[in-house]
């Protein structure tokens, strides 16, 4: 089969590689759409930290598909959890999958913080992604999808649960004023997240004005390309209680702390490079009362979470598809990501399913 995969920092293209071979807790999968993100050019570039990744991988960490083999029924441990039976699934039922696959024994694990595992595996980093024609995952760590779900919203579940896990570690409550800064895929699922929290206002600050349209559909009640309106504008009226850096930018983490109000938060979810570093306003910060919310991945649990309100019809999604290419054409779609002109959220590779 078909996979694009990464032999090595530098060295990506598609391959032929074997068809993957489930094993008896594993189900057979077939991708129908797969995003990428700037994550996926960081393991291009070799940009990434050694820890997280290992070559050679196939890409693909946020993805839908449909299975092809669900496999029998199986005795779930339970881990952190109760344990219980997996039943199999049927073939062709549209799915999405956890990537983080943890231990489920290690002390983080059994405590439900996942994403924190001892041993770090992770679909489309350690082990082989979803831009492939096939591929082979844990059960337990399949999803099915409601049938009122599109795929175009379902392919985002990955990235939506990790803004989800961060979000709830700010324990946002109603009638804040919130902060969004970064008009990308982070950013704009953010302010759509945020919405869930009831907040009073969701001011976006971006850098391409062209976002303007996705940035609204997402829910924000403003949009400003310069920080300045801010403090000097209609907006100046006060500080924000909640200020979220989802620009991946160390001026952003600057500009966050200097904009949160005094008991406020601010939450990175935006990785700014290996080698950033941000000065700290110590004093303000304290004298503030500030609370710093660093959230890396999701949980197992905040991964629940988001399908609940996908298929609770609670959450959609769909509106961050602005890219669409067939799986040959990923050189585009690679393009598409990196390009300055036009709006753009979510670019996805597309894989037709066979006939069922
Ligand atoms: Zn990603
Ligand atoms: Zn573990």
């Amino acid at each position: 089969m078909h996979a694009l995969v990464v032999a090595e920092p530098g060295s990506v293209g598609l391959a032929e590689l074997p068809e993957p071979v489930p094993a008896t807790d594993e189900v057979l999968i077939e991708p129908v759409l797969v995003g990428i993100c700037g994550t996926d050019l960081d393991i291009v570039a070799g940009d990434i930290d050694p820890d997280f990744v290992r070559y050679p991988v196939t890409l693909g960490h946020e993805w839908v598909g449909r299975v092809v083999n669900g496999g029998g029924a199986l005795t779930d441990e339970g881990g952190g959890r109760a344990p219980g039976t997996l039943s199999p699934l049927a073939a062709g039922t549209r799915v999405v999958v956890e990537g983080v696959v943890p231990c489920w024994r290690c002390a983080e694990c059994v405590a439900g913080d996942t994403n924190r595992c001892a041993t770090y595996d992770e679909i489309g980093f350690t082990r082989p992604g979803a831009a492939a024609e096939r591929i082979a995952v844990p059960r337990r760590l399949v999803h099915p999808i409601a049938d009122s779900v599109p795929d175009e919203s379902a392919v985002l579940v990955e990235p939506a649960s990790v803004v989800f896990r961060a979000l709830t570690r700010c324990k946002p409550r109603p009638g804040q004023r919130v902060l969004v800064i970064g008009d990308g895929t982070i950013g704009l699922l953010a302010t759509r997240l945020i919405r869930l929290w009831s907040p009073a206002s969701v001011t976006v600050i971006g850098r391409r004005a062209g976002q303007a349209a996705l940035v609204a559909t997402a829910g924000a009640d403003a949009f400003i390309t310069d920080e300045s309106t801010l403090t000097d504008g209609p907006a100046a009226d006060g500080r924000f209680n909640l200020v979220i850096e989802a620009a991946g930018a160390a001026e952003s983490v600057s500009a966050a702390m200097r904009l949160v109000g005094r008991g406020g938060t601010v939450a990175l979810l935006g990785y700014s490079g290996q080698q950033a570093h941000v000065p700290m306003p110590v004093d303000d910060l304290i004298n503030g009362d500030i609370t710093l919310v660093a959230s890396f991945s999701y949980t197992s649990d905040a991964w629940r979470h988001v399908v609940t309100l996908l298929n609770s019809d609670q959450l959609d999604l769909g509106f961050l598809i602005t890219h669409r290419f067939p799986l040959a054409d990923w050189r585009q779609a690679f393009d598409a990501l990196q390009s300055p002109a036009g709006p753009r959220a979510k670019v996805v590779l597309e894989r037709k399913p066979s006939s069922a």
